[in-house]
């Protein structure tokens, strides 16, 4: 079996202004589009030639974890955004948040942190564990929550190449900019699945 790149859910321009069209093409096109190749190269003739996504981020390691896990982190993270996104979870999901982090601001206060701290390249991401409670969790390399049986709610990739391009070393401008383009209609459809 050979996985292929989903198609992006817009147009690679309409996110603009807060991430351009070039960081698409290089970070869909490119990045996430090398990581698909390697991990279908890498898997033939293994254990995980005919295992689903989700099965390879959670049993596999080495090379096979981090191409398949950057290939599921990504697919995640262009559904995460939308041209039409931003302002406030609302809602279950807002009432979840609310419950686990004291307000709306003190959660994304608390993302907001998570993702300027993390040092070098990964992940940040809202889960909910098997009860339903939400947690903030922050992820080196191709880190993904399923390894913790948590089920990813939201993430943002804080990788450099997600946003040099557009900021080159701001990353905290990157992450501004991404709260105008959280798409909360889809991250409250996870979180009551
Ligand atoms: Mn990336």
């Amino acid at each position: 079996m050979s996985f292929v790149l989903p198609e992006l859910p817009y147009a690679a321009d309409a996110l603009e202004p807060f991430i351009s069209k070039e960081t698409i093409d290089y970070h869909y096109g490119k990045h996430h589009n090398a990581y698909l190749t390697n991990l279908n190269k890498l898997i033939q003739g293994t254990e995980f030639e005919n295992a689903s996504l989700e099965e390879i981020v959670v049993k596999s390691d080495g090379g096979i974890f981090n191409n398949g896990a950057q290939v599921w982190n990504h697919s995640f993270y262009w559904e995460c955004l939308s041209p039409t996104g931003g302002g406030e979870a609302e809602g279950t999901l807002l009432q979840a948040i609310v419950r686990d982090f004291g307000s709306f601001e003190s959660f994304k206060e608390q993302f907001t942190t998570a993702a300027a701290t993390l040092f070098g390249a990964g992940w940040v991401w809202l889960s909910k564990d098997m009860k339903g409670i939400l947690h903030i969790t922050k992820e080196s390399n191709a880190g993904n929550p399923m390894k913790h049986e948590l089920i990813p709610v939201l993430t943002i990739d804080v990788w450099e190449h997600a946003y040099y391009i557009d900021k080159r070393n701001l990353r905290p401008a990157y992450i501004a900019d991404f709260w105008k383009l959280v798409s909360w209609k889809a991250a409250e459809k996870r979180y009551k699945n």
